[in-house]
């Protein structure tokens, strides 16, 4: 199977956005232009919403369409139930049927406390639940800047190698390149660059599971409906994972269509 027979995913990450209200608008406004569309066959969409937004977003999607998927932005380090204030475990987020999650955003590596003991503990939580996970990666500027991104992505790749089988790279494992500097930056890597470490990622790869050309790689950081047909259109991009721009319905839904007339 060559890479660019993966079908491409686009995910919007709200990160702390938005409102209630607008959130119903929002989704909304994505229902109103993708839920008719031959996009959603051609193209694996989801949404982030807050944790609080999970259950209404997901209802809300219900009224009008099953494919879009409802993707948490993070999960505990501990499993199950228990007493553990404050948290909400895989177990507990694939009881309400949500059945993707981010691990390992920059911003919960950078801000949070998200090791990689954590992360790869929140990993293995999620995927004995059997949970699809979207495993974030990426360099920042002065590591660019010093000729080090590759072995800094891809020892990220590496950090969860041991706790993954062929069979979850293959069903449960996207992987998410997102260049630190180009997240909410306006900057985007150049699509021959973010190709070039989409290849690096997926050379890497090969070297740890047979599964290598059946994982997804979304590009992050600043994709725009502008630069999203080029981003597209590059072999080893599967997809896009979208921040700001994912909270407004237009802009998230041309970069869905840009993606969905690619492949
Ligand atoms: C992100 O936070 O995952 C992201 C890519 O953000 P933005 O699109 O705003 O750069």
């Amino acid at each position: 199977m060559s890479a660019s027979t993966i079908k491409p995913w686009v995910v919007g990450n709200w990160k702390m956005n938005p409102v209630q209200a607008e959130t119903t608008q929002l989704v909304a406004g994505i229902l109103d232009q993708l839920s008719a569309s031959d996009a959603l066959a051609a193209c694996h969409v989801g949404v982030a919403p807050i944790a609080l937004s999970l259950m209404t977003v997901k209802q809300q999607l219900a009224e009008k369409s099953h494919e879009i998927a409802v993707v948490a932005q993070d999960l505990s380090v501990k499993a199950g139930t228990g007493a553990f204030t404050g948290e909400v475990s895989a177990e507990l987020l694939k009881d309400a049927g949500i059945d993707h999650v981010l691990i390992g955003h920059s911003e919960r590596r950078e801000m949070f406390g998200d090791s990689v003991e954590v992360l790869k503990q929140k990993l293995v939580n999620a995927l004995a639940a059997g949970l699809k996970i979207i495993y974030c990666v990426g360099e920042t500027l002065a590591q660019r800047e010093s000729g080090q991104a590759n072995d800094v992505v891809m020892q990220q790749v590496k950090d969860i190698a041991d706790c993954v089988s062929d069979l979850q790279w293959q069903q449960q494992v996207v992987i998410a390149y997102e260049p630190i500097w180009a997240i909410g930056t306006g900057k985007t890597a150049s699509p021959e660059d973010a190709q070039a470490m989409h290849a690096n990622i997926r050379q890497g790869l090969s070297v740890l599971t047979s599964a290598a050309s059946q994982v997804a790689i979304l590009y992050g950081g600043s994709v725009k409906p502008e630069n999203a047909e080029a981003l597209a259109a590059c072999p080893d991009i599967n997809g896009a994972l979208v921040g700001g721009a994912s909270l407004n319905a237009d802009s998230f839904c041309a970069i869905v269509h840009a993606f969905a007339a690619s492949k």
